[in-house]
């Protein structure tokens, strides 16, 4: 099974695309992960990625298409794979259509977390990682647990004016994409304004 999970930064793809693994048994490949991990390893690709992720800016298009072709290439991708995170603009998504057409292999479904921006903002502003686990909490939502408060911290990307500027961003850029995946009849839309359990029930009946 080869899936995409899009929605606004903070939708709650991380989640979502935590539990569907863990369901479907696939590796779930996140870009953003994926580029906070070389900029925490140093690497080149970190050192290009940081000036426009702290920007709140895409990272461009030729730096993220090469790094996740890589990654879907790899043996473990090999009968299936969730991208979260991936494509968010046209010419990804025409990359990754090209090469998966190329390779004889196709996408089964492209599902939307849909969330007002307002919903986005009271999430993405609270939001706090605990480094050790890579554990999500929300201070009013999902408190961390004592024992660890002091040490969840906030993404550099979650303060409020970097995620007004991402979402105007995701909206601008990614609503292509949209359009694209619809065309395809590959698109399914879920309400993710609800509870984490809810939003899996509805990710997973999108996908039976
Ligand atoms: P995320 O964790 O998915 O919210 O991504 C965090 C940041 O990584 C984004 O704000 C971008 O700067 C960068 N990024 C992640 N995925 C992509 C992508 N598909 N294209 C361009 N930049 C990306």
């Amino acid at each position: 099974m080869r899936i995409i999970l899009v929605g606004p930064p903070g939708a709650g793809k991380g989640t979502q695309a935590a539990r569907l693994v863990d369901h479907f048994r696939l590796p779930h490949i996140s870009s953003g992960d994926m580029f906070r991990s070389a900029i925490e390893a140093g690497t080149e690709l970190g050192k290009t990625a940081k000036g426009y992720m702290d920007r709140g800016d895409l990272v461009p298009d030729d730096v993220t298409i090469g790094m996740i072709m890589e990654r879907i290439n790899q043996p473990d991708c090999a009968a299936g794979f969730m991208l979260d995170g991936f494509p968010r603009t046209l010419p990804q998504a025409e990359a990754l259509q090209e090469s998966l057409a190329s390779a004889g292999i196709s996408l089964n479904a492209v599902v939307l977390i849909e969330v007002p921006d307002s919903e986005i903002i009271r999430r993405v502003v609270g939001r706090r990682l605990d480094p050790q686990t890579g554990q999500i909490y929300h201070i009013n939502f999902n408190p961390p647990p004592v024992e660890i408060a002091d040490r969840v911290i906030q993404r550099e990307d979650d303060t409020e004016v970097t995620c007004r500027s991402r979402l105007q961003k995701y909206h601008s850029e990614t609503a292509a994409i949209l359009s694209f995946y619809d065309d395809l009849g590959l698109l399914r839309r879920v309400d993710g304004n609800c509870s984490p359990d809810d939003v899996a029930r509805s990710v997973i009946r999108a996908l039976s």
